[in-house]
This record gives structure tokens, C-alpha cells and sequence, in this order.
């Protein structure tokens, strides 16, 4: 396994013996710190750990915040190393795993989870119940997602439904 620097993509520990799609992501502490310092500020609410629904909380750009236990539980995703991942990172996209990483691969563009929390950074408009899908080790997962703006440029992203797995779509030539 390789773990990788999410935002400066430094290799922060890689076992000799890994493949190049052996990928799993991390922060490296420069910017570990970097984030915490630029979200030190920003009220991130404890709220969302009454919820009943799985939630997450990002930056613009699909950066996670804070994760609450519901979402950790049901992806079992450990919340502090999620802290500062993309989202595609901490649901452990595959296309994340791409040497462009999360938000730079040619997938990324149908990406409708980056799309809606970009659309609703940008507008401040809630979107509700959107179809999106996740391509995981497992195969897709259909979800449905709803978003709506918090304070400060977060966007509150609430998982409505979550599939089982199914096969991928057989690809053309891609
Ligand atoms: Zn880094």
C-alpha cells in the first residue's frame, strides 16, 4: 500500500512490495496543520452527530470537514483520517485512486457528488435528492444525495440512500 499526501500528493509512506493502484490516502502533517489552521476558525457544528441521517460536512472544493458517526459507521471510514481527504477519498473512490487524484480525472467531470456540492458552493442553493454513484473496489454504488449551504462556504451533504454494490458497466476503449 501507498499512502499519499491528498493535497501536496507526497508519498508519505509506501511499502515496497505495493502496486501502483495499491493507493490509499492520508494528509501529510505540513498539510494537516495547513488545513487546521484554515479551518480553525470556521464553527464546524456538533450538531450533525444528533442527526439521524449520514452527513458530511466539506469545503468548496469536497474537502471534509467533519464526518458524522452515522456516515463513519456505515462506510467504515475512521472520521479523523478523513479529516481534509476529498470525499471521493474518503469513500474510497476508485477514481481517486488515479495517479490525477480526486477531482482531476476524465471521470471526475460526471462526478455528480463534486457537482453538487461545487453548484451549491457557488449558488447557495440547496439541491435535494440527487442521483450520483460511486465507483468502489466493490463496483458502483447508487446513492442519492442531498446538499444544502452551512456557514462559512461549508456545504452540508446529507446521504439520503446508499446501494449495495453492483457490477461496473462494461467500459467502451476506456
Ligand atoms: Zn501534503
Amino acid at each position: 500500500m501507498r499512502l499519499i499526501c491528498s493535497y501536496c500528493r507526497r508519498v508519505i509512506r509506501a511499502d515496497p512490495q505495493a502496486r501502483v493502484t495499491d493507493v490509499s490516502h492520508g494528509m501529510c502533517e505540513p498539510c494537516a496543520s495547513h488545513f487546521q489552521r484554515l479551518w480553525a476558525g470556521i464553527p464546524v457544528d456538533e450538531y450533525i452527530d444528533d442527526l439521524a441521517s449520514p452527513v458530511i460536512l466539506t469545503d468548496e472544493d469536497g474537502r471534509v470537514l467533519a464526518m458524522n458517526g452515522k456516515l463513519a459507521a456505515l462506510i467504515g471510514a475512521d472520521r479523523k483520517a478523513t479529516f481534509g481527504l476529498t470525499a471521493g477519498e474518503a469513500f474510497a473512490c476508485v477514481h481517486s485512486r488515479l495517479p490525477e487524484g480526486c477531482g482531476r480525472t476524465v471521470h471526475c467531470r460526471e462526478c455528480a457528488v463534486r457537482r453538487t456540492v461545487e453548484t451549491v458552493a457557488r449558488t447557495g442553493q440547496p439541491r435535494e435528492r440527487v442521483a450520483a454513484y460511486l465507483d468502489s473496489k466493490d463496483g458502483r454504488i447508487d446513492l442519492r444525495i442531498s446538499a444544502k449551504p452551512a456557514k462559512a462556504g461549508i456545504v452540508q451533504v446529507k446521504i439520503e440512500e446508499l446501494g449495495e454494490p453492483r457490477p461496473l458497466p462494461k467500459k467502451k476503449d476506456a
